[in-house]
């Protein structure tokens, strides 16, 4: 909206992520334009980025304005190459922030890439209110005045002068209060997480794939994700799994391609149909006991043997 994206506009975003990603691009009227996956972060691949982009040149229907990359289960996207591509095609980039809240790529912050980034504190986030909530961050002075008008219905001058079509996007006074106090044990909890996440890599890296996370990354482990055979073992261990009392989820069934409401074509998006069919996200959060992990662990181990 700070940029004035609208119908005729094209966004790349990744084809693997929350319906929200997307959501907001055809809300604004504009298209979205879905590249595939690595198949280690589950993150936009670069190389595929830039194929999308010259073709969506050379059709010439569209003007390529922005490209939104997701921070998939807490990793950060491959920044250095996109930022690349950004200013090859002078883009500008949204970070899409909502499961990487405390990540980091060589101390530089999630939610400090791009020139805007968004992130939720849903409560299943990382960093979690007890409701709804989400912050925007940038550098720049001039979208971030637009941005607190637009969080209060295009407020300009006081309350009743509205100057522009806004929403309500005010964050509630007492969500506030709860991540202030949140924000001063985030740090640990962030802490707990990567060792949580390590123990699980030992203990399950000889059954299933584990998570790759690329040196000089820190993850906030929004989800654990690990990677099974096929459809049919997944269906097998989630059910195992639920007998033994635990949890699973998984992010995503189906890749935005597949998705009624775009229905495009899925043999431009193999890594992502793969990843969709073969994912399984596992109990992941601060406060998991030692023989929490070890139950998960040792009950995965005991249906692969
Ligand atoms: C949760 C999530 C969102 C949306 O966050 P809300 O707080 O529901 O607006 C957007 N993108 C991704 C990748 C998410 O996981």
């Amino acid at each position: 909206m700070v940029k004035g994206i609208k119908k005729g506009d094209a966004v790349f975003t990744t084809n693997f992520s929350f319906f929200a990603t997307a959501e907001v691009i055809s809300l604004l009227g504009a298209t979205p334009i879905f590249v595939d996956i690595d198949e280690d972060t589950f993150n936009i691949n670069p190389e595929l980025l830039d194929n999308q982009i010259q073709k969506v040149i050379k059709e010439s229907k569209l003007i390529p304005k922005c490209i939104i990359p997701v921070d998939l289960f807490g990793q950060l996207a491959n920044y250095q190459q996109i930022e690349k591509i950004a200013k090859k095609y002078k883009l500008f980039i949204i970070e899409d922030a909502a499961q990487s809240f405390g990540a980091s790529y060589k101390n530089k912050k999630s939610c400090s890439f791009g020139d805007i980034a968004a992130t939720s504190f849903y409560p299943a986030k990382p960093l979690g209110c007890y409701g709804d909530g989400g912050a925007i961050f940038t550098n720049n002075y001039a979208y971030a005045k637009i941005c607190k008008s637009i969080r209060v219905h295009g407020q300009g001058k006081d309350k009743y002068d509205n100057i522009r079509i806004g929403l309500n996007s005010r964050l509630d006074t007492l969500q506030a209060a709860i991540l202030l106090n949140k924000l001063e044990i985030f740090d640990d909890e962030l802490i707990l997480r990567n060792k949580i996440a390590n123990n699980y890599s030992q203990q399950l890296s000889n059954y299933v794939k584990v998570p790759k996370i690329h040196k000089n990354y820190i993850s906030s482990w929004a989800q654990y994700s690990i990677r099974v055979a096929n459809e049919k073992d997944r269906k097998q261990l989630v059910e195992f799994l639920k007998v033994h009392g635990i949890p699973t989820a998984i992010f995503y069934k189906k890749p935005f391609n597949e998705n009624k409401i775009y229905n495009l074509k899925s043999d431009n998006f193999p890594i992502s149909k793969k990843v969709s069919q073969t994912i399984l996200s596992i109990p992941m959060h601060p406060y998991l006991k030692k023989e929490d992990i070890d139950k998960v662990s040792n009950t995965i181990i005991k249906f692969y043997k």
